[in-house]
C-alpha cells in the first residue's frame, strides 16, 4: 500500500505541479492533505489510471544504478527488492548495477522475475582498452541487457552517435538486448530543436540496424533534476520516435518496439506517464536505488 506523504506534496509544489495522483490503493496522510490544501494542490484520489487499451506492449521498468552500490549494498538492495516485486505481474523488470556487482547480482537474481543489465560496454571484441568491458564479459557475468548511449556517457565520456551505433551492432551480434538512450539538452529544447536532435540520435544510432531495439527517451534536463517531462511532452517525443522507427523498420515493427521514458520518474508520477499511448515503461535512476520506491514504480 502506498502512502502519499508530505514529501510527495512538497515535491509537486517544487516542480510547479498542481495535482498529485493517488492510486485507488493509496492512502493520503493527514499532514499531506493539510499541506496540499495550503499550497492549492489537488489530490486526485481513487483514480485508477489505466494504460490505453490499444497499447499491447508489455511494460518494462529498468533501473540504472549508475555509480552507486558496493557489493554489500547490492546484496541488500536486491534481497529487499525481490519479495517486493515477486507478484508484479505482467511487467518486465531489469536492474543495471555497476560492473563490480554484476556476477553477484546474477547469483541473487537466479530464478526470479528481475533481469540483469549493464550500464555500458565497449564496441570491440577485446584489446588494449584499459578500464573497458566487452559484451562477452557482460554475458558471462549474467547480463541479458545493456544500456547504450546514456546521456552521462555522451556528456562525460565522449559517446557519440557513431559510437552508440558501433556498440549497438556489437551488442546485437552477441545476443545482448540493448536499450538505446536518446534525449535533448535543455538549451536544445528551449531553442525548439528537440525533434531535430532526436532525429539525429535515432537515425545515426540505429544506422544499418535491422533488429528491433528498445529505446529510452530521456530528456537530459529531466535526469536527476527532479524535473519530469509532462506526460504530454514525453508522449509527443515518443510518438515522434515511433514514427521514425516506422521509417527505419516498418510500421508493424515500430508498433512492437518499447519506448521507455527516463528523467526523474518517481512512484508519484509513473502512472500518469504510463497512461500515455506511446510510453511503454521507464528507465529509472535515483528511484531505483531504493527497493521500496523502485517496487512502487514497477507496480505502477
Ligand atoms: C537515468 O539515469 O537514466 C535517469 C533517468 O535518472 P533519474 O531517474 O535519477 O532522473
Amino acid at each position: 500500500m502506498r502512502i502519499i506523504k508530505y514529501d510527495d506534496i512538497m515535491s509537486a509544489k517544487n516542480q510547479g505541479r498542481k495535482k498529485v495522483v493517488a492510486h485507488s490503493a493509496s492512502l493520503v496522510s493527514p499532514y499531506a492533505r493539510e499541506t496540499a490544501l495550503r499550497f492549492g494542490i489537488e489530490i486526485v484520489e481513487n483514480l485508477s489510471i489505466k494504460r490505453e487499451e490499444n497499447n499491447m506492449r508489455k511494460p518494462f521498468i529498468a533501473g540504472n544504478w549508475k555509480m552507486n552500490k558496493t557489493n554489500r549494498e547490492t546484496v541488500k538492495l536486491l534481497n529487499n527488492l525481490k519479495p517486493l516485486v515477486s507478484d508484479a505481474g505482467d511487467v518486465d523488470i531489469m536492474v543495471a548495477p555497476p560492473y563490480t556487482s554484476l556476477t553477484l547480482a546474477a547469483e541473487i537474481l537466479t530464478d526470479n522475475n528481475i533481469m540483469l543489465g549493464a550500464q555500458n560496454m565497449h564496441q570491440e571484441e577485446s584489446s588494449a582498452y584499459t578500464g573497458e568491458i566487452t559484451a562477452d564479459m557482460l554475458i558471462e557475468a549474467g547480463c541479458s541487457w545493456v544500456i547504450l548511449g546514456h546521456s552521462e556517457r555522451r556528456k562525460y565520456f565522449g559517446c557519440s552517435d557513431e559510437l552508440v551505433n558501433k556498440k549497438l551492432k556489437k551488442a546485437l551480434s552477441k545476443g545482448l538486448n540493448p536499450i538505446v538512450c536518446v534525449g535533448e539538452q535543455l538549451e536544445e529544447r528551449e531553442a525548439g530543436n528537440t525533434f531535430e536532435i532526436l532525429r539525429r540520435q535515432v537515425t545515426e544510432g540505429l544506422k544499418e540496424i535491422n533488429d528491433p531495439v528498445t529505446i529510452a527517451y530521456e530528456p537530459v534536463w529531466a535526469i536527476g533534476t527532479g524535473k519530469t517531462a509532462s506526460p504530454e511532452q514525453a508522449d509527443d517525443a515518443h510518438k515522434f520516435i515511433r514514427e521514425m522507427l516506422a521509417d527505419i523498420y516498418n510500421p508493424e515493427i515500430a508498433e512492437d518496439i518499447r519506448i521507455l521514458y527516463g528523467g526523474s520518474v518517481k512512484p508519484t508520477n509513473i502512472s500518469e506517464l504510463m497512461a500515455k499511448k506511446n510510453i511503454d515503461g521507464g528507465l529509472i535512476g535515483g528511484a531505483s536505488l531504493n527497493a521500496e520506491s523502485f517496487s512502487q514504480i514497477v507496480k505502477f
